[in-house]
């Protein structure tokens, strides 16, 4: 199924196409000119949404040298005020999610960090640009390419900068693999496999299709997608996807589906088949085969990553072969420290992220045709 023609003019409507860059992690989108720096203080952030990975957020920005969380944006009050006093945030920066465009003229606020269900990214990245904040963005980045486009453009229209929260681009031991692909240590890339996965629990806002957009493609299979596109370092020209639910009655189940299963084909001809589920424990890889090695890197969790494998000692050499096993020494919630440092270097810096709106939308586009070609609307 071919991305490119009818993608391209779904971008072109909303003036996008120039900007978006092929292989785009590693090529960063169109330049944004960004909004004034901080004075020589860490960027403050409000964090909005206080859920399980906003506290990841606040417990990296405490180990930060350039990051501080200076307000939070809750619908309960109470919960705010605790975490407040626990941070050291003053009540005075705690907003409600009616109230959170008041956050305009707080000055200790020069970017938000958007932890709200998939649904809910696009409404609080536009209003937080409108307010004059920079914008970290949780993946996925929207329910939509149409939805991400929109973001880019509120963005740019108000010249603060705005970056997609893949936290593994930010990830050394994912650098090293990264690094050890583009060096050619594996030979010419050829086939990727990848996979990630977990037993949703009833009643999670996931498998909510207005809240999530999709199932665990958007959640856990996006991590897949993205690694995909990284390591091949160029976009996809086609993609075919199947979904199944074991169990039609199971109410998990009743709005998304539990598997996905798809397959990628790049200009390259490197191919990639990648599975995601809400159905089972399925911890996060990618493989990559190459014509002199293979790695295995994993396991996508927030510390410990890992890059297995063995590669020829030099591409042309055919001599004796290199065992590699390097694991991450990085604790929780260390991760989460790189990436939101890398923004507020971007922010101090006026310099476009490493991950900026293009990437995020570039994943959604691969999302909504694995859709497509499943035969699913969404
Ligand atoms: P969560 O359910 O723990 O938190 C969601 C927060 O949103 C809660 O504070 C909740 O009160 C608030 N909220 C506001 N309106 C809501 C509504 N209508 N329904 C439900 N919650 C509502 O979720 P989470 O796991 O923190 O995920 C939040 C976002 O972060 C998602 O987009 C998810 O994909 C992303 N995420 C990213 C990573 C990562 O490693 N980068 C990991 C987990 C989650």
């Amino acid at each position: 199924m071919p991305l490119s023609r009818r993608d391209f003019v779904k971008l072109g409507a909303v003036g996008l196409a120039a900007q978006w860059v092929p292989g785009g992690l590693m090529l960063p989108g169109g330049a944004q000119s960004g909004a004034a720096p901080s004075g020589g203080r860490p960027i403050g952030y409000a964090v909005v949404g206080l859920g399980r990975i906003a506290g990841h957020y606040i417990d990296g920005a405490k180990l930060s040298p350039h990051s501080k969380i200076t307000a939070l944006v809750s619908g309960h009050r109470d919960k705010a005020e605790r975490m407040a006093a626990q941070y050291g945030v003053p009540t005075d920066s705690i907003y409600s999610y009616e109230d959170f465009d008041r956050i305009a003229s707080n000055r200790a606020v020069d970017a938000v960090i958007v932890c709200l269900p998939n649904s809910m990214h696009a409404e609080y990245t536009i209003r937080g640009a409108k307010a004059g904040k920079h914008v970290l963005c949780e993946k996925p980045m929207a329910i939509s390419s149409a939805e991400c486009a929109q973001m880019i453009d509120a963005c740019n229209v108000a010249h603060v900068k705005l970056m997609i929260a893949y936290r593994l681009h930010y990830e050394p031991i994912t650098l090293k693999a990264l690094d050890m692909v583009r060096s050619g240590r594996l030979g010419r890339l050829q086939l990727m496999e990848g996979a990630f996965g977990f037993p949703i629990g009833a009643n999670e806002w996931r498998t909510n299709k207005a809240l999530a957009g999709g199932g665990s493609v958007f959640d856990v299979g996006i991590y897949c997608v993205n690694a995909f596109r990284m390591f091949a370092g160029e976009e996809p020209v086609g993609i075919q996807g199947q979904v199944s639910t074991l169990d039609k009655g199971d109410p998990r189940f009743a709005e998304v589906e539990e598997n996905v299963a798809w397959t990628m084909r790049f200009p390259s001809g490197v191919m990639a088949t990648g599975t995601s589920t809400y159905g089972s424990y399925m911890g996060g890889f990618c493989r990559l085969h190459g014509q002199s090695g293979w790695l295995d890197v994993s396991p996508y969790g927030y510390q410990g990553m890992r890059v297995q494998g063995w590669c020829a000692a030099g591409a042309d050499a055919g001599g004796s072969m290199v065992t590699i096993d390097e694991t991450s020494e990085e604790l929780d919630p260390l991760q989460f420290t790189h990436e939101t440092d890398h923004f507020s270097q971007c922010i101090l810096e006026n310099r476009t992220p490493t991950t900026p709106g293009e990437e995020g939308l570039a994943d959604l586009v691969c999302i909504e045709q694995i859709y497509k070609s499943a035969g699913v609307n969404l």
